[in-house]
């Protein structure tokens, strides 16, 4: 079995390069060890984030870093037994997060994320998956004040790069989301973007119009990938079969550097990991949009499986064991916001960010590798950039050009910014 293009990894990032190159005319097998679209991207919030063009900088202030040193925030917890492999990452993260750099890395992030719903509409409509789109956009609800005043501002900034958002009040948000049962001093609401249903059920969607267009899938280790006597790269499925192809796209989010380290690259991925949980409704009426309680970082999202509390970051390691204490402490506050009902999964759903410290995805050619290109690093918002990740990268693997400058993530950039 030859083709042009082998992509390891199916969640949202590999499936959509597969689709875009598929576009372009080549031959493509999609390979996982699983099922497409049952890791990270299953679990998401499912926000395609056209408003975030400002990626996650390392917090700044010395009130949120102390707080965060004691693990006494909801938003970021870490282990401590991960601490050691975490700190040339996070120096890295917060040397970029600094006023010299995070504007220009702003800028580029700018240039992709700008390119989201544009390249995920087209896939949903051939798809036939509008059903899973929520278009109501999402709503971020502030208890204080000042916080609020904050979010406004840096709003009204990204408003000049044509984001689009709705300032509410209390009696706003009442009528917006009748199913709150706390009253918020205010709320932003975001109009551009879209939210989805069931992320993996999309992910699913597109790889199954990927093989409708003929591709195929298999299943297997892509660990086991070889380079042939003829330089052609190969590797053998869980049936036995032999999959062989020119060249080769890793797309295997969080796991993708024990890949790319067997040829000499390991650029220093780290990983936030989140959970979630699904809830029945226990109010009379539906919750319309997924809504963020910003203050104390959770969110809750209408999910098709239920109410899915979703939350922020857990800087571990990317195998170490479960730890969701994090999840049942926003559970006891969601609990006076939102009508949580009952827990409906049996336990506690973990995945994890695969986050580079200068906040940009890795898209392009791994250095000093003929055949082999990159496709990870896509952090807090890889559901978000799976098309546009791959509309990129099949216009540089065939020398079209690209709509975006490739060059913020080239896989041969310095991650340290200088
Ligand atoms: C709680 C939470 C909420 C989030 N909310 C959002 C959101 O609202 N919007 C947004 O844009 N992003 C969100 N994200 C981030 C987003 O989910 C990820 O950035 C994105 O899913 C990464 O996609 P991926 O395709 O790179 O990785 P994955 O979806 O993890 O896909 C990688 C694939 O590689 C496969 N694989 C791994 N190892 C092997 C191997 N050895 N052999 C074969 N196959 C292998 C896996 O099975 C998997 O299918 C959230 C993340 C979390 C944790």
């Amino acid at each position: 079995m030859k083709f042009d293009v082998l992509v390891l990894g199916a969640g949202m990032v590999g499936v959509s390069c597969a689709l875009h190159l598929q576009q372009k005319g080549k031959s493509v097998a999609l390979f996982d060890k699983g099922l497409p679209g049952e890791e990270t991207s299953f679990g998401n919030a499912g926000i395609i984030q056209r408003e975030a063009i400002e990626p996650y900088g390392f917090p700044r202030d010395f009130s949120t870093i102390f707080q965060t040193a004691f693990n006494s925030r909801l938003d970021v917890r870490y282990h401590f037994s991960a601490l050691t492999s975490l700190i040339k990452p996070l120096a890295t993260y917060y040397h970029n997060s600094s006023q010299k750099f995070y504007p220009k890395i702003c800028k580029e992030y700018e240039s992709i994320i700008a390119r989201s719903i544009e390249t995920h509409i087209p896939f949903i409509e051939q798809a036939n998956v509008e059903h899973l789109v929520n278009n109501q956009g999402f709503m971020e609800v502030y208890r204080t004040q000042k916080a609020l005043d904050t979010s406004v501002k840096a709003a009204e900034r990204l408003q000049q790069h044509g984001v689009h958002h709705n300032v509410l009040n209390v009696k706003q948000i009442q009528t917006e989301e009748p199913a709150l049962r706390e009253n918020f001093v205010g709320a932003i609401h975001w109009t551009d973007p879209i939210s989805i249903r069931n992320p993996g059920g999309l992910v699913k969607a597109y790889a199954k119009l990927f093989e409708q267009r003929g591709g195929h899938f298999y299943q297997g280790n892509a660990l086991d990938l070889q380079q042939s006597a003829t330089a052609e790269w190969e590797i053998l499925d869980i049936k036995s079969d032999m999959i062989q192809a020119k060249e080769v796209v890793i797309a295997l989010g969080p796991w993708s550097i024990s890949l790319t380290k067997r040829f000499g690259y390991t650029p220093p991925l780290f990983v936030k990991r989140g959970y979630h949980m699904h809830f029945s409704n226990s109010g009379s009426v539906p919750l319309n949009k997924t809504v963020l309680d910003a203050e104390r970082g959770y969110l809750v999202a209408p999910m098709e499986q239920g109410l899915r509390l979703a939350t922020g970051a857990e800087l571990a390691h990317l195998d170490a064991p479960s730890t969701p204490n994090q999840l049942d402490d926003a559970e006891q506050i969601a609990r006076n916001v939102f009508p949580l009902g009952k827990r409906l999964d049996a336990e506690a759903w973990k995945g994890a960010r695969p986050c580079m410290p200068d906040m940009k995805p890795v898209i392009g050619a791994l250095p000093h590798t003929k055949g082999l290109w990159c496709a990870f690093g896509h952090g807090h918002q890889g559901f978000t950039l799976g098309p546009a990740t791959g509309e990129l990268l099949a216009d540089i693997m065939v020398g079209d050009q690209p709509k975006i400058d490739p060059l913020p993530f080239s896989p041969s950039r310095e991650f340290w910014n200088s």
